[in-house]
């Protein structure tokens, strides 16, 4: 099974340890055709990437490396956050049409847009405290993030069901009409596999990313392809897989 990209690395700018270009430099040693920066949101607390102007200098940074190493295609991406119940993303206006890549995934600890998004931030923190019963806050959960899939051009959801509960087959049953891939997120292990298995019937296809913090992680597809030959994911089902090529 072999993996050619990979589009979900985090760097310095969020709270991965390795700078663009090492992780440039890594996913080439893996011999990889395309790596995607897809740091956190701005929304994230302390770790999100420092609004606009960092983003404008990682945009600029890759830009020069992409001169430098022509023999991959390096993305400039993110991974957005949702920063309220009808799916707002945390992503600057002026800087989304300008991403080769938008992933979107769920994640605690993010910035609130307003009264009813810090309720949800809050039951989900303290899973189904504040007032809002579990089966309501995953209801609210799942409306967010496939109205976000509705609005914007997302590429993948990162780590569907992880951190967030969400009904998993209604996102999946949105991101197969949307165009909008699974991940299989190789940083996670078999915590993954009851989310995939609920996702495949509805037809959705899949992207397999490392998630990597760290440069040597960059293209670190183990776990992902493990999950794919236990469920026998169909391979024609996973666009970074050979011989498929996006
Ligand atoms: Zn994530
Ligand atoms: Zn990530």
């Amino acid at each position: 099974m072999q993996v050619y990209a990979d589009y979900h690395t985090h760097t310095t700018y969020s709270h991965g340890r390795g700078s663009i270009e090492e992780n440039v430099e890594a996913a080439l040693k893996r011999g990889l055709e395309a790596v995607g920066i897809a740091d956190h949101g701005p929304g994230h607390f302390f770790i999100g990437v420092r609004g606009l102007p960092a983003l404008r200098k990682m945009q600029r940074e890759i830009v020069r490396l992409r001169k430098k190493y022509l023999q991959i295609k390096i993305l400039f991406g993110i991974e957005a956050n949702i920063i309220d119940t009808d799916g707002t993303i945390d992503v600057p206006l002026q800087i989304l049409p300008e991403l080769d890549i938008l992933l979107v995934g769920f994640h605690k600890l993010v910035k609130p847009r307003n009264a009813k998004a810090l309720l949800l931030g809050a039951g989900n923190m303290m899973a189904g405290g504040c007032g809002l019963r579990p089966k309501l806050l995953r209801a609210l959960n799942t409306r967010a993030i496939c109205l976000a899939v509705q609005r914007y051009p997302v590429y993948a959801i990162t780590h569907p069901g992880q951190q967030v509960d969400i009904d998993t087959a209604e996102l999946a049953a949105v991101c197969a009409r949307r165009g909008t891939l699974f991940e299989i997120n190789s940083s996670y292990g078999k915590e993954l596999d009851g989310f995939i298995k609920t996702a495949l019937p509805a037809g959705v296809n899949f992207v397999v990313n490392s998630d990597a913090h760290t440069p040597e992680r960059v293209g670190d597809f183990q776990e992902a392809c493990r999950l794919i030959e236990r469920l026998q994911v169909p391979p024609e089902r996973v666009v970074n897989l050979r011989p498929n090529r996006l």
